[in-house]
């Protein structure tokens, strides 16, 4: 986290009306209206009013950014410059990111509803850190030699595959945006990314600053519109060689009808999740455990892919363990996602604030017990604010275990052996984090290890950071990592090279 001072909500909505929003889409270094000249709203979750139109996109838009990129990726401006020049690029963005992070910030606040205090220091400073560690990695990627025999030299080399397609989800949107963007362009591709529609704005802004930093015309385009046209046209274009696309498991499935209807590009896919926290009996420190299993399910209001949402935790300690997360929850102010004071924002829109509700409702007609939150508030404002909820006397098989909320929703659900504690966590469709609690070294290796899931946190709540790949099992997806050196090898095709080399 950099230490920046954030001003209060007044002088940010100052700020906020004096904002130069970046509207259009970006296509060949160059803002464009869309080739309908259609536009759509893009609202402020925090008050339900729209506040920008932005180009709506279209399958022409998503064209003329495939045709921009595939002559960029051709004429080798960016594939074949030297990896050296193209790290200095990609850091001189990263820096420029963070540079203009008070102003990212802002705007991603804006769309998205995100508190400032976590989108200004975390969020953009996140974005650059993810840009600059891949952009380090471009010119220290070394190629193999195999051990072929005599009179014959074999190499084994990464080339970029080419264009990559990109379609991202709203939750972390300058974020999940560098997770593909950083990767893919450090190892020489050039791409057509599409943001969700909610928040498009960030990354319009972030693009012109990667123009401003020297990347090439045509090796970054923005194309918003909705999922249904231009995501849809991204995933079906027959000169897109991969696309990465994070989101739900059920548009993550159509990605592969796409590429097996078209040209079977290669599929990426960072989906869902219903990740466990265990607790274990021996467990002693309830404030902390408290403070990580809330940072889990409530942080960015649930919305987060990796959201610890069941909490499996030892009859012994149940109550302990709720009272503390109880507690703790006096800490997490909601509110105005300006403020700088605010922990929990505005969910994302009103549709999936409702969903959210219903989910709730669900978890009561199914038996469980409400015993924080479970209703809106603050409605006066026009936001959608749900606050820190827990269900208490949840079963692993009811509804609210099972689906995604994608809220700050926690069903907690109790056991009493180790092997139940480890059934119940892998006993869902999902298979993205999980974490667990104990003093006991042996319990903690044996779960770790038994545990089907991407990223495990052993007494803490984390995703790792950019050196640990990101990536899940099960319908959390597959074809690839997020984050660290594996996240350049969904990016880069292995050619082999062999060499007959004639006798003296
Ligand atoms: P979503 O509905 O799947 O949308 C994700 C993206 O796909 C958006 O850009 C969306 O565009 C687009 N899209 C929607 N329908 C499409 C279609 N038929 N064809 C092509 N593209 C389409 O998911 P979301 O609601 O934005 O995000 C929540 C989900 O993302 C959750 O399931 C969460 O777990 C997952 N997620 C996973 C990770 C991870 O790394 N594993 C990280 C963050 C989130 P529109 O915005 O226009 O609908
Ligand atoms: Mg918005």
């Amino acid at each position: 986290m950099t230490d920046t001072l954030i001003p209060g909500a007044d002088e940010l909505r100052a700020r906020a009306s004096r904002l130069d929003l970046r509207t259009q889409a970006f296509i060949g270094g160059r803002f464009v209206d869309a080739a309908s000249g259609r536009r759509f709203a893009t609202e402020n979750p925090a008050t339900g009013q729209a506040f920008a139109e932005v180009a709506e996109g279209g399958p022409e838009d998503v064209d003329r950014a495939v045709a921009a990129a595939r002559k960029a990726a051709d004429s080798g401006a960016w594939s074949r410059m030297s990896p050296g020049d193209r790290k200095r690029i990609l850091i001189r963005w990263a820096d420029l990111i963070e540079a203009n992070a008070d102003e990212l910030g802002l705007i991603e606040t804006l769309d998205s509803g995100k508190p400032i205090g976590d989108t200004v220091p975390l969020d953009m400073p996140e974005t650059a850190t993810c840009i600059r560690w891949h952009a380090e990695a471009a010119d220290k990627l070394y190629g193999q030699v195999a051990p072929s025999p005599e009179g014959t030299v074999a190499t084994i080399v990464r080339e970029p595959v080419g264009v990559v397609g990109a379609v991202i989800p709203w939750n972390y949107p300058a974020q999940m945006a560098a997770w593909k963007l950083g990767p893919a362009l450090a190892t020489g591709n050039t791409i057509v990314i599409k943001p969700a529609s909610t928040t498009s704005l960030s990354l319009l802004r972030i693009a012109e600053l990667g123009a401003e930093a020297g990347i090439p015309d045509g090796v970054l385009n923005v194309v918003p519109g909705p999922g249904g046209t231009v995501g849809e046209a991204i995933g079906r274009h027959p000169d897109i060689d991969a696309v990465a696309f994070t989101g739900s498991t059920e548009v993550g499935r159509q990605f592969l009808h796409f590429s097996a209807e078209s040209n079977l590009k290669r599929v990426l896919l960072e989906l869902g999740g219903k990740s466990p926290q265990l607790v274990f009996p021996d467990v002693e420190d309830f404030a902390s455990i408290a403070a990580n299993v809330a940072l889990a399910i409530f942080w960015n209001m649930g919305e987060n892919c990796s959201a610890g949402s069941r909490l499996i935790v030892h009859r012994a300690v149940k109550d302990r363990v709720l009272e503390a997360v109880q507690a703790e929850l006096a800490a997490w102010a909601v509110g105005d996602p300006l403020d700088p004071a605010t922990k929990i924002g505005a969910l994302i829109s009103r549709g999936h604030m409702e969903r959210v509700l219903r989910y709730v409702q669900v978890g009561r007609e199914e038996g469980a017990r409400v015993v924080a939150g479970g209703e809106q508030i603050l409605e006066q404002t026009g936001g959608y604010f749900v606050p820190p909820t827990i269900l208490d006397g949840v079963r692993n098989e009811m509804r609210v275990a099972q689906e995604e909320i994608f809220g700050p929703v926690l069903s907690v659900i109790e056991f009493e052996t180790e092997a139940e504690a480890l059934a119940i966590a892998n006993d869902t469709p999902y298979g993205l984090a999980a974490s667990l609690y104990t003093q006991d070294l042996n319990v903690a290796h044996r779960v770790a290890r038994d545990l089907k899931a991407g990223v495990v946190g052993v007494n803490g709540y984390s995703e790792g950071d950019m050196t640990t790949p990101f990536g899940g099992y099960k319908l959390s997806g597959f074809g690839g990592h997020d984050k660290s050196i594996h996240a350049h090898d969904q990016y880069t095709e292995l050619k082999t090279v062999w060499i007959n080399v004639a006798a003296r």
